[in-house]
């Protein structure tokens, strides 16, 4: 593809994705539209069960539901060989550059969108636009239709350019809110040297760039589930067992742990459901939480005084309570002197006009998020290579997870010309240290 042919395709891409939002797990059209267009690109992408560990899937949703986005994605146009090779599982694995050759850099996109309303007000640019999502209840409100779209950028730029001498591996990653898709996908980073993740906004604007976050929390999600005894609400409430007012109890209960020590901490339940009718004590309650934190250390006693209130407020309820870890990520810093690589990398790049291609590039800042991006780092970094995760400026006309959540496409392009020089940097550079020498997966913090 010539650059302007791959410059104007990139917010088409986005915005094909953004309609097509499917939250975690049910990528299925996303998986197929981005591994026809890798096809298209004369490379050979590997797809859903060919790459992923199927076990190793956290927060699955159920096996109705998944089939259910099977059949949306087929009515949607899904190529069905393509569909066929999936196995019921998404997300696509692509290498770039020679087969044989040794892998240089693995770069990680996520697909997947958010269970949220979409807004339609007329100021909603992908409302206004034509380009909403076409999936109630389902919306890409955090940018990773604008990642997906960078990725296949990447291949196209990469394809269309001189030949690398090592190959770049991309990553499209199902599953990443929630935590939930980074793992099953691990085998892809063994042996491999490099690894840098990217996300869109989080609060730099449109024109900025920071290579190398620091202190993505470490972070649990858990469902918690309450089971009581129904009664009669007037007639005979001693008798019943109220899971309604347990997971309540609890709600508050979590939301009182102190945050505070010796870095920052996250505890929040973001779903509460119990109960069917006003005159009946509910037999059941569903709570959704999370906890983060900036270290292992105190992410694990965070966890461990959340499950604490979840079966003391039962108890004090006379309730059952069943706990299940639905995503798990660990903590991780970039390595400074990668992230400092690739801002070097960044301030050499020019506009057309001359002027540089970002008016600030950073080498660091603090995160204050989770990313499952962080099991990879930690897989690559504990076997002895360097990880970063960037943060490309782009400026939002809402924050991430609203239901206005918009983004400045202008930032794509930039975005992936600097993509391209790290690429072609780590992957033509003669005299690059070979790739070390990868120890055992084994031994990568995780808190679930
Ligand atoms: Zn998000
Ligand atoms: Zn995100």
């Amino acid at each position: 593809m010539k650059a302007e042919e791959i410059r104007t395709a990139l917010p088409r891409w986005r915005r094909e994705f953004h309609a097509h939002a499917e939250e975690g797990w049910t990528e299925f059209w996303t998986t197929a539209r981005v591994a026809g267009i890798l096809q298209s690109l004369r490379l050979a992408p590997r797809v859903g069960a060919e790459v992923l560990d199927r076990a190793a899937r956290m927060g699955l949703p159920a096996p109705q539901r998944l089939a259910a986005a099977q059949r949306r994605a087929r009515r949607e146009g899904a190529d069905e060989s393509l569909l066929a090779r999936m196995h019921g599982c998404t997300g696509v694995v692509a290498d770039v550059g020679p087969a044989t050759a040794p892998v240089a850099l693995a770069l990680r996109f996520d697909l997947d969108a958010l269970p949220l309303v979409e807004s339609h007000c007329p100021e909603h640019a992908p409302a206004a636009g034509g380009y909403a999502s076409l999936h109630a209840g389902q919306c890409h409100a955090c940018g990773h239709d604008a990642h997906t779209a960078l990725g296949l950028g990447l291949a196209a730029r990469l394809q269309s350019g001189p030949p690398l001498r090592r190959r770049i591996r991309l990553i499209f990653q199902p599953a990443e809110e929630g935590v939930r898709g980074a793992a099953a996908l691990l085998a892809q980073v063994r042996d491999v040297p490099r690894f840098l993740a990217l996300h869109v906004g989080l609060g730099l604007p449109s024109g900025e760039l920071t290579t190398g976050a620091m202190s993505l929390m470490a972070s649990t999600k858990f469902d918690a589930v309450f089971s009581g005894r129904a009664a009669h609400a007037a007639k005979a409430p001693h008798l019943g067992r109220d899971a309604l007012k347990g997971a309540a109890a609890a709600l508050l209960g979590l939301h009182a742990l102190p945050r505070c020590g010796s870095g920052e901490n996250r505890v929040h339940v973001g779903e509460l459901r119990g109960g069917g009718a006003r005159n009946v004590v509910a037999d059941k309650a569903v709570l959704r939480g999370e906890t983060r934190a900036a270290n292992g250390e105190m992410a694990e006693d965070l966890y461990a005084r959340a499950r604490d209130v979840l079966e003391g407020a039962a108890a004090m309820y006379g309730l059952d309570c069943r706990i299940n870890v639905v995503g798990s990520t660990p903590d991780a810093d970039s390595d400074a002197d990668f992230a400092a690589e690739l801002a070097a990398i960044a301030r050499e790049l020019r506009t057309e006009q001359g002027k540089a291609l970002f008016r600030q590039v950073r080498e660091s800042a603090v995160m204050g998020a989770s990313d499952d991006a962080a099991v990879f780092m930690r897989a690559v970094q504990a076997s002895g290579g360097k990880a970063a995760y960037a943060i490309l400026g782009c400026t939002l006309a809402a924050g991430h997870h609203a239901p206005r959540f918009d983004l400045d496409e202008d930032c794509l392009w930039p975005g992936l010309l600097w993509l391209e020089a790290v690429c072609r940097r780590l992957a033509t550079a003669r005299g690059q240290a070979a790739p070390a020498m990868p120890r055992p997966l084994s031994g990568i913090p995780h808190m679930a």
